[in-house]
């Protein structure tokens, strides 16, 4: 929070946050409606705050963190992250049956001859982990923040996703 206002910030850039960042991405959200338009009586719900709330469209506030970001960072900044993370559930989207037959995820395949990697992967996470730890009013580690901005110094963490 600022000090002058009690306007929230954006806790990557520290500007003032006038953005609400997607908690599932927007594109996934409009992929699953194309995809269940025939199902008549079908809706989209998630939890959140332990409440099953109605996702009516891409840009229903269910589906959107309070304002944590600005909106620099929460669109220029972050899109080659958002990229990453779509590369990389159209591949486990395509591949889903073979995971059973072979648990493994190939990097190269999902990237290869892309301008992003695993690493924006981690980043977009890292976006959504934060997002939602500001929720919970946990400050963001400097180490998040520093993968963020790309430092070369290593990070004091490891990121598991399962
Ligand atoms: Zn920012």
């Amino acid at each position: 929070m600022s000090e002058s206002d009690n306007s929230p910030m954006c806790w990557w850039c520290g500007a003032s946050a006038n953005s609400q960042a997607h908690s599932v991405k927007r594109s996934r959200i409009k992929q699953i409606m194309n995809s269940s338009k025939e199902d008549s009586g079908e809706f989209l719900q998630i939890c959140r705050d332990r409440e099953l709330r109605v996702i009516r469209g891409p840009k229903s506030k269910a589906v959107k963190f309070e304002r944590s970001m600005c909106a620099n960072c929460n669109n220029a900044r972050s899109q080659s992250f958002d990229q990453s993370y779509s590369d990389f559930l159209n591949y486990v989207l395509a591949k889903t049956w073979k995971f059973e037959e072979e648990p493994v995820i190939r990097w190269d395949e999902i990237y290869i001859g892309k301008d992003s990697d695993q690493r924006h992967l981690a980043r977009y996470l890292i976006n959504n982990f934060s997002c939602r730890a500001v929720e919970m009013g946990i400050v963001i580690p400097d180490d998040w923040i520093s993968f963020m901005n790309f430092s070369d110094d290593g990070t004091g963490f490891d990121l598991i996703r399962f």
